[in-house]
């Protein structure tokens, strides 16, 4: 399900001041108000988000690092990222490359 962004338009609590994440179908109607101070909130307009909906940011972040070590040649860096998030063939192959026999 997609994750819309809201920000309240007045004087919002803690929760709703910067960002507001809400997961809601399509189908369900926008946000009108905070769900904890009901203060009025308005939907963030963020397109990088839809184009990433099924995707956590953790595993973006995770494949943006591994890249570069890849391009710099860090293979053992690579590898080591790619083992801990449980890329097993990518730390095979990065191991690999760094001179390990696996
Ligand atoms: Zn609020």
């Amino acid at each position: 399900m997609p994750i819309y962004e809201y920000r309240s338009t007045g004087n919002g609590c803690e929760y709703c001041r910067d960002r507001l994440e809400v997961i809601q179908k399509i189908s369900d109607p926008p946000l009108r108000g905070c769900p904890r101070c009901k203060a009025p909130v308005e939907k963030i307009p963020s397109k990088f988000r839809a184009c990433i909906i099924e995707t956590p940011d953790e595993v973006m972040e995770t494949e943006e690092k591994l890249r570069g070590y890849e391009h710099e040649g860090m293979w053992s860096h690579a590898a080591e990222l790619a083992d801990k998030t449980g890329l097993e063939e990518r730390a095979r192959e990065d191991y690999k490359k760094a001179g390990y026999n696996m």
